[in-house]
């Protein structure tokens, strides 16, 4: 088994009810073009035993930022600067960008400590292995017990995530469970070593809204038993709505904006979210109103708009400011920001933009 981590680097810089905090992390990957950068400054905390949803639109990085928490990136991605402060379940707090990706350190805490759910449970399961060969190889790996004993904790995660007649299941293969249990499965194997921070990265799109409600319910149940700490990484305001505690909204590989769930529900301050809530549709909107859509694209990473990245498709953009100046966070209370200009003088928690020209 892969050595526990032991290097304190930062003891008071983590706040004791804090799992993680994200300091300016940045993934770079070199390509024929050039350098991009999928994450371009990230920072973020997340509270032990709570759900923190990344939430924004395709391309914002907020896939490449969980896999940059398991220091687990595509190749010739890589971490290049910032730090990912992880309080580890021994205690020690490690700082995850320091450590080498490939490392006996960061592997201990891979599986064991952070675990991942994907998107597509058929490409996460190997389609030659029962389900109870691809439990016993991650159990075997990470906890290190005899085979009686690794059969036992399979079934125990099985039961679990609610599979019915789990000791009957273990030599089915993945292609002989329906997709919502196939994800069932997925999270037994993510549960399997009993990590503290589960990275669930779109873990319901591609189920039907009933499968999906279900899976949330499954996240929200094993969260109270386990007291696991999730992070959610969605497109759908919907699914933020009904886990989140604190959400952090993305663009273009930054955190725009961050708060309680609440608070970016009912006082959004950045234009992005906005935007994002005013794309989403409700019963009453959708009777008298059209769905406003966000004009344009998220722009790819090769073509960074100068100043605030979101300026080209801001309804709110000052012209010769919003396309020169790239705002830093403004600090709106605690675990509470938002980057954009208009919020540099602000003086409560109900700023409203002032009267400006457009872009
Ligand atoms: Fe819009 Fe300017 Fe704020 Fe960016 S900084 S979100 S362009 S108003």
């Amino acid at each position: 088994m892969p050595p526990t981590p032991t290097t304190d680097l930062r003891p008071a810089g983590l706040d004791p009810d804090l799992l993680l905090r994200v300091e300016d992390l940045r993934v770079q990957v070199g390509t024929d073009d050039g350098v991009i950068r999928p994450v371009d400054g990230v920072s973020f905390e997340m509270a032990a035993g709570k759900t923190l949803c990344i939430v924004g639109e395709s391309g914002s990085g907020k896939s490449m930022t969980g896999r940059a928490l398991m220091n687990l990136l595509p190749e010739r991605m890589h971490i290049a600067g910032g730090s990912i402060a992880y309080r580890t379940g021994a205690g020690p707090v490690v700082d995850i960008a320091a450590l080498p990706p490939r490392g006996p350190a960061i592997r201990a805490i891979r599986g064991a400590e952070i675990a991942l759910v994907s998107q597509e449970p058929m490409a996460a399961l190997s389609p030659v292995h029962t389900i109870g060969q691809q439990l016993d190889a991650v159990i075997r790996q990470h906890m290190g017990l005899g085979r009686k004993a690794r059969r036992e904790r399979a079934l125990e995660c099985l039961a679990d995530v609610g599979i019915p007649k789990p000791a009957e299941r273990l030599d089915s293969y993945p292609f002989e469970f329906s997709g919502g249990m196939r994800q069932r499965v997925c999270i037994a194997l993510a549960l399997s070593c009993g990590p503290r921070l589960i990275i669930a990265d779109e873990p319901t799109t591609a189920l039907d809204v009933t499968t999906q409600a279900n899976i949330l319910d499954l996240f929200k149940k094993l969260q109270a038993e386990h007291g696991l700490s999730i992070l959610f990484i969605t497109h759908d305001l919907g699914v933020v709505a009904d886990v989140a505690d604190q959400v952090a909204v993305m663009y273009l590989g930054r955190v725009v904006e961050r708060g309680s769930v609440d608070q970016l529900f009912y006082e959004p301050q950045h234009p992005y979210t906005r935007a994002l809530l005013q794309s989403v549709p409700t019963l009453s909107r959708q009777r008298v109103h059209r769905l406003a859509a966000i004009r344009g694209m998220v722009p790819s990473a090769f073509d960074r708009p100068p100043g605030c990245p979101f300026h080209p498709r801001c309804d709110q953009a000052v012209a010769g400011l919003c396309d020169r100046q790239d705002p830093p966070e403004t600090a709106l209370g605690p675990g509470r920001g938002a980057r954009c200009v208009l919020l540099e003088d602000a003086a409560g928690p109900q700023l409203q933009p002032r009267s400006v020209q457009h872009a």
